[in-house]
């Protein structure tokens, strides 16, 4: 299993890779690269959302804390006042950070449901509509938001399944198989729980269908191989 400084570094550069390429192809503007670069991280993190080490978890839930709270006020800008947008800050993070936090620690076993794939597609449509419901974000811009949500969430499954060979005794520990996985057999309660979870989430998702369209866009895939490399010198030389 990696630990929490490899995930948060590996998930964070990548994304921020992803981001930059997103922002190049003309994909997304300045502050979205920076939403996605954050959802990517927050990502690369949150299948050990329910880990035994408090630090990571701590570190996490303010994160998503912080990130719900802003993201909460950026939303009402213009609508309401300055110290209403404040108080409105404070409460989204307290409910965050202390609320979700003590229902989270409540409910879930470390290493149970949340490393399978199937809570990286949990995660994808969760913040999908909460980005296009709550935060009035655009369809095809939440999706991609989403994606980098599971683009972190792969990173972090295959980095614990990498971490559990041990490359100088090519021999695999104990722990092999038990991060990168549709779904948790040795939790089929809290499995059935989050089966059922995402599959009402299924029926909020925002319209899937301008976002297909865009990634499908055969322009964009142009841009991308233009701007892979240099045109004329490195650097201009
Ligand atoms: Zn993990």
């Amino acid at each position: 299993m990696a630990d929490f400084k490899t995930h948060l570094s590996v998930a964070g550069t990548l994304s921020g890779v992803l981001a930059v390429g997103c922002l190049q192809t003309g994909l997304a503007e300045p502050k979205d690269a920076l939403l996605f670069f954050a959802m990517g991280t927050v990502g690369g993190i949150l299948p050990d959302i329910d880990s035994d080490h408090s630090i990571p978890v701590n570190i996490l839930f303010s994160c998503l804390a912080t990130l719900a709270a802003f993201f909460s006020v950026f939303s009402k800008i213009g609508v309401y006042s300055i110290a209403e947008a404040i108080l409105l800050w404070i409460v989204v993070f307290v409910i965050v950070r202390y609320l979700v936090f003590q229902l989270f620690k409540r409910f879930t076993v470390h290493r149970g449901v949340f490393h399978s794939l199937l809570a990286a597609v949990f995660f994808c449509f969760l913040s999908a509509i909460v980005l296009h419901d709550v935060f009035a974000l655009p369809g095809a811009l939440a999706w991609l938001s989403g994606c980098f949500i599971v683009v972190g969430y792969l990173i972090h499954l295959l980095l614990d399944e990498l971490y559990s060979v041990d490359m100088m005794g090519v021999r695999l520990k104990k722990s092999f198989g038990t991060a990168l996985k549709p779904i948790s057999f040795t939790y089929p309660k809290a499995s059935i729980a989050l089966i059922t979870a995402t599959l009402v989430l299924y029926f909020f998702i925002p319209e899937v269908a301008s976002f297909i369209q865009e990634i499908g866009d055969v322009k964009l895939y142009d841009a991308l191989r233009q701007s892979l490399l240099p045109q004329e010198g490195w650097f201009g030389f």
